[in-house]
């Protein structure tokens, strides 16, 4: 398949809505095994229909056309979404709400794991289905969304409680409402006195890059709180040049970028793809911010990497690319106990000195 910069690709706007052409053929999101079947990216097996009813499927055209033809079973972009025999394998670690969601949640669409920041959900719909996602059981089209009384004891919540300082909009994907609802819901946060910092996190802008129009981008700002924006990408490749294109549409609007980052086996747990990611997202104006350990999901064990796998590809990188370009590498404690930095450590002990490590593995003594 062609890459993004195929001069054979065309996007039509309409509106806020775009259409995706790829050799003059419309592309849509792929929604079900028999556009998989068609597609090549995969091959009758009967216990994908077992997969595929676990969660949603969705790739957006943007993430079919990177996608590797040729041996998609090994494709980084076509692991992340397309469904897998091996999610029927549920090991007994495993949990249904493995970073306890459920458990910190005092109302519907609210979770309040930290005294000055609550996560906002105000849907479960998300471009594509990633299906590594610690909230696939969750997730789907026409899946959970608010309702208007919902959303609006969800702001109550909110707004009696002065020491929440910053709202965080997920979901799924809080960029999947009409800009038109996601502007009346960013106004709704700001009027809020209290509320000093709003984060959208949403995987949009790299996988479905068509709905950051500039109507999109003028919905998502605040007023008067400050606008941070979090984007979940996983793999240098999903980086195209209309993704890219999207990200600096944020960026010369003035919105500060971070990235978010899934470690995940066989898509990015080297150290070349992850340099690589790290550069590419610094040079479209993203601060790498999380590396997230794979969290103990139902029938993930095939994406799960060990701690200490982990802890090595973060020293590695730490040899090789600036502050600028490293994330902090974060473990979600199960039942809800939020987000810990699980190294690597570079403090060594002795009893006369602290043994320091620097960046290419050499030791150092530094007085107490
Ligand atoms: S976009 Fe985010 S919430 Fe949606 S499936 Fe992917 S990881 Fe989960």
């Amino acid at each position: 398949m062609g890459c993004l910069s195929c001069p054979m690709m065309v996007v039509f706007r309409t509106g806020w809505k775009a259409r995706f052409e790829l050799f003059g053929r419309v592309m849509q999101t792929l929604r079900t095994l028999e556009a998989l079947e068609r597609e090549g990216l995969v091959t009758n097996d009967p216990r994908l229909a077992a997969a595929a009813q676990s969660m949603a499927i969705a790739i957006t055209p943007e993430m079919a056309a990177l996608i590797d033809r040729r041996d998609p079973a090994r494709d980084p972009i076509a692991r992340q979404f397309v469904p897998s025999a091996a999610e029927t394998e549920i090991s007994s670690d495993e949990l249904a709400d493995p970073i306890g969601d459920e458990a910190r949640s005092p109302v519907k669409g609210i979770v309040h794991r930290y005294p000055d920041r609550v996560l906002l959900k105000p849907l479960h719909v998300c471009p594509v289905y990633c299906r590594f996602c610690f909230r696939r059981e969750k997730v789907g089209p026409g899946g959970e969304a608010l309702s208007a009384a919902e959303l609006a004891a969800a702001l109550a919540y909110i707004r009696a409680r002065p020491e929440i300082w910053e709202v965080i909009l997920t979901g799924g994907d809080p960029l999947m409402l009409a800009p038109r609802r996601l502007s009346k819901l960013v106004a709704a946060l700001d009027a809020i006195p209290h509320i000093s910092v709003l984060r959208i996190h949403s995987r949009v802008p790299i996988v479905d890059p068509r709905r950051v129009t500039d109507e999109m981008v003028l919905a998502l700002k605040p007023r008067r709180a400050a606008l941070w924006f979090g984007v979940h990408c996983n793999h240098p490749r999903e980086l195209a040049a209309n993704t890219r294109a999207a990200l600096a549409r944020l960026a010369d609007a003035g919105i500060p970028l971070m990235g978010q980052t899934v470690l995940l086996a066989g898509i990015n747990d080297d150290v070349e793809t992850l340099d690589q990611l790290m550069r590419a997202l610094v040079t479209a104006r993203v601060k790498p911010y999380y590396l997230h350990h794979p969290d103990l999901v139902r029938g993930t064990s095939h994406f799960r990497v060990s701690v200490e796998r982990g802890q090595a590809l973060m020293k590695a990188l730490r040899g090789r690319l600036s502050g600028l370009a490293q994330p902090t590498y974060v473990l979600d404690v199960p039942g809800g106990y939020g987000k810990v930095p699980i190294g690597p450590a570079y403090l060594g002990d002795d009893p006369d000195a602290l043994l320091v490590e620097d960046s290419f593995g050499g030791r150092h003594r530094y007085p107490r």
